[in-house]
């Protein structure tokens, strides 16, 4: 069988086109990996999604916006895709059991915030250790919180906690920073903000939160416990489009690379969300990049006369 549209993910932008795609009556599957949702689902309250005016859990958000696209008709498979052939049409992907083939893709499988990869980390995620500030930084009025990176990322982020914050330290493995001029002028002046040189952490220390971070310094190899209630990791987001690989062009860092709305290199196909965007990286951002690539999505298939039903 051969769908107008296949969509890759199922994050907000993934759901959001599956919504789209549904309602405007185009035969839809979501192939929405195996572990679905994308990056809401590590997330706990949700305050800054319009229409909600109390706080949402993300998994709850991201299971309204499933049944609204199933609703419309969307097709749902928990799996991975694990390669795709976009030089043939129809288009197919494929997971590790099937084949699926469509007119057109929706690339919606998001990027995946880069970690330190220490156990105390996982362990203590979403009890303190966050890579979202936009996300979790209200949380921690008046406290302390460390944030590990030099990069823009990591400096804007921790500007945006000096909202809230009583005080935030910036731990970064080098003596000088990777971020712009124009951020470390603005950080360096900031008066909540110091900063430790040339130094990692070793270890997040607490049972149920974060208490602190066991700190060692790259020159000297001496360690610190610096005190905090929580460390925000920002070295860097890793868009999820090793799949994709050869079949469309990436940028040098593997997001795909868009041209008029959302069309990706290969006419026929689209991508939407973090998976194309580094900068934003916001749910409702997604979202509303998941509405253009499935109108984008619908133009394509009315234009070629393609559409299944
Ligand atoms: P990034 O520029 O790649 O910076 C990542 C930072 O994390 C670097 O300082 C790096 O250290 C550090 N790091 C990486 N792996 C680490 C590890 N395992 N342990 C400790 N530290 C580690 O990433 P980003 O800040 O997420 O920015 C992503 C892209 O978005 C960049 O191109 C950035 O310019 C852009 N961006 C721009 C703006 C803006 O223009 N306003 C805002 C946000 C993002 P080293 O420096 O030693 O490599």
């Amino acid at each position: 069988m051969v769908y107008d549209v296949i969509i890759a993910g199922s994050g907000p932008a993934g759901l959001t086109a599956a919504v789209y795609c549904g309602r405007s009556l185009l035969k839809t599957l979501v192939i929405a990996g195996s572990v679905p949702g994308g990056q809401l689902m590590l997330t706990t309250e949700v305050e800054n999604f319009p229409g909600f005016e109390e706080p949402i859990l993300g998994p709850d958000l991201i299971q309204r916006m499933r049944k609204q696209g199933e609703r419309f008709g969307a097709e749902f498979i928990q799996d991975d895709a694990i390669s795709v052939d976009f030089k043939s049409h129809p288009f197919k992907v494929n997971t590790a059991g099937a084949i699926y083939e469509a007119h057109a893709v929706i690339i919606a499988t998001g990027a995946s915030a880069k970690w330190l990869g220490l156990d105390s980390e996982t362990r203590l995620r979403g009890r303190g250790v966050s890579s979202c500030a936009t996300c979790d930084g209200f949380f921690f009025r008046g406290k302390d919180t460390v944030t590990v990176g030099g990069g823009d990322v990591a400096l804007e982020d921790t500007m945006f906690l000096t909202k809230f914050v009583n005080h935030a330290t910036i731990i970064h493995r080098r003596d000088a920073l990777r971020a712009s001029k124009i951020l470390q002028d603005r950080a360096f002046k900031n008066s909540k903000i110091s900063f430790v040189w040339d130094s990692v952490v070793q270890e997040v220390l607490g049972q149920q939160k974060v208490e602190g971070v066991r700190v060692r310094n790259l020159k000297t190899g001496e360690q610190d416990v610096l005190k905090c209630d929580g460390m925000f990791v920002a070295i860097g987001h890793q868009p999820n489009t090793a799949v994709f690989q050869g079949q469309i062009e990436l940028d040098q860092k593997g997001y795909i690379v868009t041209s008029k709305g959302t069309s990706a290199s290969v006419e026929g196909v689209f991508a939407a969300g973090d998976v194309r965007d580094f900068h934003y990286r916001q749910a409702i951002t997604a979202a509303g990049d998941g509405c253009r690539a499935a109108m984008d999505a619908e133009d394509y298939i009315e234009e070629k006369g393609l559409r299944v039903h």
